[in-house]
């Protein structure tokens, strides 16, 4: 047993990729805040009833692990471009491996769970404000359609967390939270770099070949150009991966290498946002000032951590497979515009291909951005009029953000344009149009000011808006009368007009 007191605890760890140690508990009363229904049925096996037991809290909570083994992973990774060493688990605990009833294999993950000897100088806790966010967004981005972590459960406890939030100096009393994550792997890029860094080639061999053999059933794991195979798919599912993100309007905040999931899932929800406003400049995390990972960026971003995976990977390949693998690499930007248009092409309800459909595309955001036109909802909206109430070019009130877009100069050309593209295809009806695109582009995100009156009111112990959220946010496709009350179709509510999210949580 590792003694947190020791001053040896936190320390740099070499030639391992775990560390066995054990989640600390909470010392005041814990509470269970939501758990994922669908996590727990689909995912665990668990009867919904499961989750209000006090053994399923003990669990959650970091107090009991009976019977399983808690690890804390050892991984590095390049932050805002610069390489940091070292850098997690430093605040979670991979519990153990569920395989369920449908054979697959979900690795649990409590964070928030206490200090481990990646803690470096933190303090191994998370606050609410961040537990309520990630809790609410992992669930709301896999309704979306879009890989990622999940999220069982979310337990609140009194004690006290200190953060300066928007690092002035002002430390706030905020209270600790714990949330238990699922997901099929948490490697990510950062646990490979750290291994080549260090020099360790024999690990980085076994770790890939590991991952590998256990995640990508596709590859044959006696082929001497598995790990070739193993880059190229995770660039591809990456590119398709950022792609969905901007579907979405999704700007994720931290694009670090640690950050980036190997099995191409979202993961590690911090100062992360949906856009409003349609602006490719849009940057979520006020602690980003050169606006490195804005919106619009998250593409580069994504090529650079890729770069950095090509480069730990390096000391597994020969010299003609580095050679292939720089050129894999290379092929990114195409397999991500090509994705990319693929899934704009569908918002718009177009089917089919056409040269043109780029550029109608591109029109669509140009006018977006010069109306500053919410993004989301002209997408939605665009979805949900009928052609003949476009083509009037009298756009009703209820579309608002449309009539925001149909004040510019351009709109009426580009409604004759769109028309006569939907119009190619002879069998489409205007109500197949809107019924297909009803179904990808959402009603409702899980937008700042969203999150914020739920944090607000959770940390006054009201836990509704949490709740609704949830709810609304799972079926964020289909209009829902207490979403519809709560204003989340609506402009964002002025209060909220200039909220700010920092890294700190
Ligand atoms: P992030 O920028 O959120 O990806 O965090 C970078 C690393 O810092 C992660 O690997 C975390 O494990 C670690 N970390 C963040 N906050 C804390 C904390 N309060 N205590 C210990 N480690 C932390
Ligand atoms: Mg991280
Ligand atoms: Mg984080």
């Amino acid at each position: 047993p590792i003694d947190p007191n020791r001053n040896n605890y936190v320390r740099r760890v070499h030639k391992c990729i775990f560390s066995c140690v054990s989640p600390t508990p909470f010392t005041s009363e814990v509470r269970l805040i939501a758990v994922s229904e669908d996590v727990l049925e689909n995912l665990l096996d668990l009867a919904v009833s499961v989750g209000a037991t006090d053994e399923f809290l003990q669990f959650v909570s970091g107090r009991d692990f009976t019977g399983w083994r808690p690890l804390a992973h050892r991984y590095g990774g390049h932050q805002f471009g610069v390489w940091a060493g070292q850098l997690g688990d430093g605040r979670a605990h991979l519990v153990g491996t569920y395989i369920n009833r449908f054979g697959e294999r979900w690795e649990l993950q409590l964070k928030g769970s206490g200090r481990t000897p990646y803690s470096r100088d933190g303090d191994g806790r998370a606050v609410l404000r961040s537990s309520v966010r990630e809790f609410l967004c992992s669930e709301a981005m896999h309704h979306l359609g879009i890989p990622t972590s999940r999220a069982a459960s979310l337990v609140v406890s009194d004690d006290a967390v200190w953060r300066d939030q928007f690092y002035n100096g002002n430390l706030r009393k905020e209270r600790g939270a714990m949330i238990l994550r699922v997901a099929k792997s948490w490697f990510r890029i950062g646990s490979l770099e750290i291994l080549a860094r260090s020099g360790e080639f024999e690990l980085l061999r076994n770790l890939a070949d590991f991952i590998i053999t256990n995640h990508f059933p596709s590859i044959n794991s006696k082929d001497p150009n598995r790990t070739l195979a193993f880059f190229s798919i995770v660039v591809s599912e990456t590119a398709s991966l950022v792609a969905l993100w901007m579907s979405v309007g999704f700007a994720h905040g931290v694009c670090n290498t640690d950050n980036f999931s190997l099995l191409s899932i979202t993961i590690d929800y911090g100062p992360f946002g949906f856009m409003e406003s349609y602006d490719a400049d849009y940057v979520p995390n006020t602690s980003d000032d050169e606006g490195r990972y804005r919106i619009g960026n998250q593409a580069n971003a994504a090529m650079f951590n890729l770069n950095k995976l090509r480069l730990a990977l390096n000391p597994l390949l020969d010299a003609r497979q580095q050679q292939l693998a720089t050129q894999v690499l290379e092929g990114f930007p195409g397999l991500y515009y090509q994705r990319f248009t693929e899934l704009f092409r569908s918002k718009l309800g177009m089917l089919g291909e056409n040269d043109l459909d780029l550029t109608l595309i591109s029109s669509f955001l140009d006018l977006m951005a010069s109306a500053k036109a919410d993004f989301t909802m002209s997408f939605r909206q665009l979805s949900e009029i009928s052609l003949d109430e476009l083509q009037s070019l009298t756009i009703p009130q209820e579309y608002w953000a449309l009539q925001d877009i149909s004040r510019q100069n351009n709109f009426p050309a580009w409604v004759d344009a769109y028309i006569l593209r939907l119009k190619r295809n002879l069998e489409d009806t205007d109500a197949k149009r809107r019924r297909r695109m009803m179904l990808i582009n959402p009603r409702y995100i899980l937008r700042n000011w969203m999150a914020e009156s739920a944090v607000r009111k959770a940390e006054s112990n009201d836990f509704s808006e949490v709740h609704l959220l949830q709810k609304t946010l799972g079926r964020p496709f289909h209009t829902q009368k207490m979403a519809e009350e709560a204003g989340y179709s609506q402009r964002t509510p002025a209060w909220a007009r200039h909220l700010k999210v920092s890294c700190s949580s």
